[in-house]
């Protein structure tokens, strides 16, 4: 099979309907057997994992042609999510259309171009024959854009890599830290009773109300002033509050979540105490007040991958070979999350997030893709491959 076209690789991957099944589409099921395919095709080591029930990851392997003690266990990752966020409603939207240099359609930008991008420079990669010490290891991972499941899934069972790259809408520049995020809710505990004799009750809305004012008061301006280099303060917001089962009854359960989105720098245990303790000091300030926190059900560790060493600087001069002067190359830092927060945040692996497309494109009715930038990257993930491969990198990003 050849595969050296990654504009019409992006399309056939578009056409195939890959919304996160947590979140109203059918699943990367599809996806992950095309791309499967694909790999077997190319002649590629291809493995699938099921990291959550009928949602495979799946590792396409490009093993070293040479193998040397000092070599050995060197591996370059490249991290890729098969989800997309869903479509409902907008017409056509995984039927992909060229207009102009522009492709459009669910995941042209998030983030199936750094997907053709990928199996390209890799096809690419071994066609030219180059010798390779050391292994470059694609992972397409479920659930990026629900819970991140699926490289918290390749983590656990012991991901490990020298050095990585997450393929995400950067436009094509070196993204070396973004902030993680810890979500649980709050909850207030009253008594239910009739409200023609409320003094029977205890309303939790009303504790609420205090627990809310607490926070702001005392926590929010703690947490705003921390910084980070390349980040903004972290935040914290409530995002959704439920609480009564009715206008006539006392509401005796009053529940809040909140969104913590962290500095990489800022340990999720601690964030955690930190609530824990405001909360016990408004329960002795105020005794009326009966509040919990949950464990939290979703927590990332975000990214802070060194803006320097070997990857940084082999991921440098591949776009600037590339793509010249017309492309940033400083280390920088967004807001959003990505699957980097499993890969650095809990194995420590040196990671930068890149990939093409504007991320203010990404997962809005009419995402498009810029297909140069597609192409540019395909050259730039090949020329880091080789690099990486060609052993100029020293061992200086090895983690072990
Ligand atoms: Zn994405």
């Amino acid at each position: 099979m050849v595969i050296d076209d990654v504009v019409s690789l992006l399309a056939r991957l578009v056409s195939i309907d890959s919304a996160n099944s947590s979140m109203d589409g059918p699943g990367e099921a599809e996806l992950a057997r095309e791309i499967e395919g694909i790999g077997r095709a190319l002649g590629f080591a291809v493995t699938s994992d099921e990291a959550l029930p009928g949602r495979p990851n799946v590792s396409i392997t490009i093993p070293p042609t040479r193998a040397n003690a000092a070599t050995s266990g060197r591996r370059l990752l490249f991290d890729l999510h098969l989800d997309t966020v869903p479509h409902r409603g907008i017409p056509d939207a995984t039927t992909p259309r060229i207009d102009g240099d522009r492709m459009y359609g669910r995941g042209t930008c998030d983030t199936k171009g750094a997907l053709a991008a990928a199996i390209v420079a890799s096809a690419r990669l071994v066609a030219s024959g180059i010798e390779r010490d050391g292994e470059i290891l694609l992972l397409f991972t479920v659930d990026e854009e629900y819970l991140k499941r699926g490289v918290a899934h390749a983590v656990e069972k012991g991901l490990t890599a020298t050095a990585a790259i997450v393929g995400e809408p950067t436009s094509l520049r070196p993204i070396v830290a973004h902030k993680g995020a810890v979500r649980f809710r709050i909850v207030t505990h009253g008594k239910a009773a009739h409200t023609s004799r409320p003094e029977n009750g205890d309303n939790a809305i009303l504790q609420m109300v205090e627990v809310i004012d607490w926070l702001r008061e005392r926590l929010e301006p703690a947490i705003a002033m921390r910084d980070h280099p390349r980040l903004t303060s972290p935040t914290m917001t409530i995002g959704t509050i439920t609480g009564g089962t009715g206008v006539n009854i006392v509401p005796d359960r009053c529940a809040i979540e909140i969104d913590r989105r962290s500095l990489p720098t800022e340990e999720p245990a601690t964030i955690l105490a930190e609530f824990d303790s405001q909360l016990a000091e408004l329960m002795r300030a105020r005794p009326g007040v009966k509040v919990t926190r949950e464990d939290p059900y979703l927590v990332e560790r975000g990214l802070d991958g060194p803006a320097d060493g070997s990857l940084v600087r082999a991921v440098q001069a591949a776009i600037r070979t590339v793509c010249g002067d017309a492309v940033d190359v400083t280390p920088t830092g967004v807001p959003y999350g990505t699957d980097a927060s499993h890969v650095w945040g809990l194995t420590g692996t040196p990671t930068v997030v890149l990939g093409p497309g504007d991320i203010a494109q990404a997962h809005t009715a009419d995402e498009w893709v810029d297909l140069a930038e597609v192409r540019h990257c395909a050259d730039i993930y090949e020329q880091v491959m080789r690099s990486f491969v060609s052993g100029e990198w020293g061992d200086t990003t090895r983690s072990g």
